[in-house]
């Protein structure tokens, strides 16, 4: 059997806190205990959200909990041409389309519906403009006209049949990617998206245990579409519990008392923390 590879991928838009501690330690023990390697990748796709302030502030605060991880560290920012020959292979195979509506159009067109179905991301999409012939899309592009190029759902389970994955906490999954209807894999303003660039860096990287939080458990189902589109291997995964606050609540990155900064400034060890996280 082939060694074990986990990945903590955090996005630096903000501060890590016990949530983010947790989370980073449970990948780096489930490599460490079975003598894998243990990866840590920078999800800085989002100009605007992420900051290179937050990405050192993450690299010290994880080096002070005592994890270490095989370098080099991947930067997504740094990988946007890997995004763009997967996007070229899903062009090729008809599941890409381009989208030039406006979020205030899709809503007017969900309520025209008489209905805006709810899907795990907002408002599934309403399929406007997959339904546009080649000439028009073809025009709008010429026109330059923005796009967001969006991964058709139906079409894509035609090609891949039904699917499934496995997780150590749920057991085998049924995949049902159409809950979140046609999802977004490039954006008008950035040329790739989370589900993308999760799925290109796991495989190029060779995770072969992904450990993440539940709240990203059915995000695994357009991952695995994904997958099996692009001709990836499956990892396996475990996705755990998320840390809850006093009041029952997820920790939030606006939680200032709760980050591995605050803690660490008003004396807890990382030793503590660690007995604290009991991984
Ligand atoms: N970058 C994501 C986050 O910070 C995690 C992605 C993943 O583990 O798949 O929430």
């Amino acid at each position: 059997m082939s060694a074990i590879v986990t990945r903590f991928a955090p996005s630096p838009t903000g501060y890590l806190h016990l949530g983010h501690a947790y989370s980073g330690l449970f990948a780096y023990e489930a490599a460490r205990k079975v003598g894998g390697r243990f990866i840590l990748r920078i999800e800085d796709i989002d100009p605007i959200r992420c900051k290179p302030e937050f990405t050192e502030a993450i690299l010290n605060d994880l080096c002070w909990l005592g994890l270490d991880w095989q370098e080099p560290v991947r930067k997504q920012s740094e990988h946007l041409a890997d995004y763009a020959i997967a996007l070229i292979k899903l062009r090729e195979l008809g599941v890409l389309y381009p989208c030039f509506c406006t979020r205030s159009e899709i809503a007017e067109e969900a309520a025209r519906a008489g209905h805006a179905p709810h899907g795990l991301e907002g408002t599934i999409y309403p399929g406007t403009c997959r339904a546009l012939s080649h000439e028009q899309q073809k025009e709008n592009l010429e026109q330059d006209k923005a796009a967001n190029w969006r991964l058709d759902i139906a079409k894509s389970l035609r090609i891949t049949g039904p699917l499934h994955w496995h997780d150590r906490a749920q057991g085998e999954v049924i995949a049902r990617p159409e809950d979140f209807g046609d999802v977004v894999l490039a954006r008008k303003d950035v040329p790739t998206s989370y589900h993308l660039s999760v799925t290109v860096d796991d495989h190029l990287q060779g995770v072969t245990l992904v450990t993440r939080g539940e709240d990203l458990s059915r995000a695994t189902d357009i991952h695995r579409l994904l997958q099996s589109l692009l001709g990836y291997e499956t990892p396996d995964y475990h996705h755990h519990p998320l840390m809850l606050d006093g009041t029952g609540r997820r920790f939030a990155k606006r939680d200032h008392s709760l980050t591995l900064r605050h803690l660490r400034e008003s004396g807890e060890t990382p030793e503590k923390m660690r007995l604290r996280l009991t991984i």
